[in-house]
């Protein structure tokens, strides 16, 4: 059987894996070793009694930063286990996660995910380590795992066996640059709506056409700025 994907996240705060990705599709993948996970606990390598991870920031302010000696040896011991992984930071300040990006990362072997807390990590780190810095928006959240939590769940749900229908894969936001159309299931009448004639009309060739239009028309109502991005597909 071929290795599974490898998620090995380092935070302060291993408790939170596999967390909401113990249930649904990527629970019972990672049940059927579909991808696996190891956390490894960066107070672990936290400095005296109290494992201190951080500390006040060179040049005062406010906040802590955690200290690059610290993440940094958490990191050599993940990077030892598994010095094929793409190491990457989340981060506030990061390229934008991407279903670009959840796709090559789902065709690579893994990745090591730092998870940043307080004012975030020691700069030194990031680029003695060659941390890949990425964001899953913009706005600020209290720490890297929630983050890193989307990423896995987004990486996951690409793996080969992972969903059941793959090619439905193809077919959503995102995947061919813009977004998706709408969808419609039964009841074919509900509180006086109702399905498209189109969708019922078993005509494939105008099925494919009106949800050609219809993710033409959300994506430019929504999201113009995706048009330009269109892989050759919908819209
Ligand atoms: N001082 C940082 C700044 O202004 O960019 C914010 C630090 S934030 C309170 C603490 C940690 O949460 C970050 O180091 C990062 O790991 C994580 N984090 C917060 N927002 C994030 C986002 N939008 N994407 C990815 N990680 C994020």
């Amino acid at each position: 059987m071929a290795k599974p994907w490898a998620a090995s996240v380092l935070t302060i705060f291993p408790e939170m894996f596999p967390g909401p990705l113990a249930v649904s599709l990527a629970g019972r993948a990672l049940e059927a070793g579909l991808w696996s996970l190891e956390t490894l606990d960066i107070r672990e390598f936290g400095i005296g009694r109290h494992r201190a991870v951080d500390d006040t920031p060179a040049g005062g302010g406010p906040g802590m930063v955690m200290r690059a000696d610290v993440v940094g040896a958490a990191l050599d011991r993940a990077i030892a286990g598994a010095p094929e992984l793409p190491r990457i930071l989340l981060s506030p300040r990061g390229r934008p996660l991407s279903q670009s990006l959840l796709r090559e990362l789902a065709e690579g072997p893994g990745a090591h995910l730092v998870c940043g807390r307080f004012e975030g990590v020691d700069e030194r780190v990031i680029e003695a380590k060659g941390l890949d810095e990425v964001s899953i928006g913009d706005y600020v959240l209290a720490g890297g795992e929630l983050a890193a939590l989307v990423l896995l769940d987004g990486v996951v749900r690409l793996l080969p066996g992972v969903v059941g229908a793959e090619a439905s894969l193809s077919q959503e936001s995102f995947e061919q640059g813009g977004l998706e159309y709408p969808h419609y299931t039964r009841p074919r009448s509900w509180e006086g709506w109702e399905i498209p004639d189109v969708l019922l009309s078993g005509d494939h060739g105008k099925i494919a056409e009106w949800r050609r239009r219809e993710a033409e028309r959300v994506t430019k109502e929504r999201r113009p700025d995706l048009l330009g991005k269109n892989k050759g597909g919908k819209v």
